[in-house]
């Protein structure tokens, strides 16, 4: 059933047009080709998709009083036919030092995500979410521990950006970028992922450039492989944590399905094919997995690999008994990296005051 068919088949008044628990197709999730369709089919004229597309995301619009430059039948006819709001804000946190900004959003079906802003100079980067929880279970993560709830549609990890780009927007700010590392596995969620990075990529819209996208994967090698092969100029981060696999099964069960053997291997490939350099991330844990033998077991591992490390110190959560790491054990890994050759950089804990890891916030709300 096509976006418009769907939307034909509800009864929907004008004035429940905004309300974010309406069951509207939400207009985030349209490509533009498909709102061209809509138009179309509207029997309006094709620049009238160009101009809506433009006033969502070039003017960040999202009330019919906004979209000045359409007539007001069609003003009225867009917010009866499409939702410009999923995400309902609830609570919002602001770190100590004011530089991140957590924001906890319900859903229209009532489930919580939440989505982080850090400033940090001139850079704006928004921390986004791909689904509600996570069906990777890595025990020392929050969003892990809640287990599964759903995908995120394109359209609703679309608006997460938007939210924070209007605020932004009225201190004449930009979002500068953005790294899907928030709550979920987004290549559990692949399609929807990439087409909403592709949709805030337009340059007739959006116009955010494919660079200031990172993707943050626990390594599902075969979406690995097919991102490789897609050639794009988004930066890959893959979440290592431990280069042996008893370790790291006993931390991402999905090491399991995909051992470290074969996850490299799929590295390797990416960079090959791309040129591309890769991201490992690693969260320092006390005395599990931050000894100096850990550093010379990931230094031979990505011996000629073209690639960089984070090391961040663990963000301790309810249902993990593992503390994080020290300054000086922090320092004393990056150190042997950088002498085998690796570059290494070791990450602040942002947010640790307002809970911004990985999904506690919601899995709290949920
Ligand atoms: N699912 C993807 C992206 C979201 S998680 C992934 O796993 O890569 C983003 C990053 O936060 C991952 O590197 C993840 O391992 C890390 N992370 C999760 N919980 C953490 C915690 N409690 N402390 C530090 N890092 C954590
Ligand atoms: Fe999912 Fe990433 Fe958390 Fe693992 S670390 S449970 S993959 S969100």
């Amino acid at each position: 059933m096509s976006i418009v068919n769907s939307a034909r088949d509800q009864k929907h008044p004008v004035d429940e047009s905004l309300n974010a628990g309406s069951v509207l197709p939400l207009i985030y999730d349209l490509s533009l080709q498909q709102l061209e369709k809509v138009v179309a089919e509207w029997g309006e004229p094709a620049y009238r998709a160009r101009q809506i597309w433009e006033g969502i995301y070039q003017h960040l619009w999202s009330k019919p009083e906004e979209f000045t430059f359409l007539p007001k039948p069609l003003r009225e006819k867009l917010f009866t036919w499409f939702s410009f709001s999923a995400l309902a804000p609830g609570m919002v946190k602001s770190s100590a030092d004011r530089q991140t900004i957590k924001t906890l959003f319900r859903l229209r079906d009532g489930r919580a995500i939440e989505a982080v802003l850090m400033l940090y100079e001139h850079r704006r980067t928004l921390c986004i979410s791909t689904q509600a929880g996570c069906a990777m279970g890595c025990v020392f993560c929050a969003t892990g521990q809640m287990g599964f709830k759903r995908n995120l549609s394109s359209g609703e990890i679309v608006e997460q950006v938007l939210y924070y780009a209007r605020q932004l927007n009225l201190q004449g700010e930009k979002v500068s970028n953005v790294v899907v590392m928030g709550m979920g596995e987004p290549f559990h969620n692949y399609q929807n992922t990439l087409e909403a990075i592709d949709r805030l990529n337009d340059a007739q819209g959006f116009n955010l450039g494919s660079r200031r996208f990172t993707i943050s994967t626990v390594g599902l090698v075969p979406m690995i492989r097919r991102f490789a092969a897609e050639k794009r100029q988004i930066n890959l981060a893959v979440s290592l944590h431990a280069a042996n696999d008893e370790l790291r099964s006993s931390m991402l069960p999905i090491n399991r399905k995909y051992p470290i053997n074969s996850l490299l291997a799929a590295c390797r490939d990416y960079v090959d094919q791309t040129g591309r350099r890769i991201t490992f991330e690693w969260a320092l844990i006390r005395n599990v997995n931050d000894t100096p033998e850990d550093a010379r077991q990931l230094a031979r591992l990505l011996h000629g690999l073209l690639c960089h490390v984070n090391v961040i110190p663990l963000n301790p959560t309810n249902r993990y008994s593992g503390q994080a790491t020290t300054r000086e054990r922090a320092e004393a890994f990056r150190q042997i990296l950088e002498e085998a050759g690796i570059p290494c950089t070791i990450r602040l804990r942002r947010g640790i005051d307002i809970q911004a890891g990985c999904g506690q916030l919601a899995s709290q709300a949920e």
